[in-house]
């Protein structure tokens, strides 16, 4: 027998219980480990299959089971959640992104450091069309 065999052969076994192909038999029929397995599963089946509880729950049970629940989760609590998570993230982001605006923004000093020479633009001025 083989581990795959056997690996078919179970699985068969657990999907359709008592309805197994006949190769599936077969190898149940000559595998001594499957056969075990099977004889479990068949014990385990049985036996839940007759379980019986005598207690019987009332007419409120059902309700008191659900109000004992912790409420359940709505769309919008989970959102405001993850929103909260990101929040020091997007701060952080904020700031970072206006330290970059302010650093970047030119200065009237800076722009008069960054004009061409008085040459320069005095040759513009004359050649420009
Ligand atoms: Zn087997």
């Amino acid at each position: 027998m083989t581990a795959r065999a056997c690996a078919r052969a179970r699985d068969e076994l657990l999907r359709g219980g008592d309805r197994v192909s006949g190769g599936a038999a077969r190898h149940l029929a000559t595998c001594d480990p499957c056969a075990a397995f099977a004889a479990r599963f068949a014990a385990a089946r049985h036996g839940l299959r007759d379980h019986r509880t005598p207690v019987v729950p009332d007419g409120g049970f059902a309700a008191r089971v659900t109000a004992a629940l912790p409420a359940a989760e709505t769309g919008a609590d989970a959102m405001s959640r993850a929103a909260l998570r990101l929040l020091p993230a997007a701060l952080a982001m904020a700031l970072l992104l206006g330290a970059w605006c302010w650093l970047g923004t030119s200065t009237p000093a800076s722009l008069a450091a960054s004009l061409p020479s008085d040459d320069v633009l005095a040759w513009v001025l004359e050649n420009g069309s």
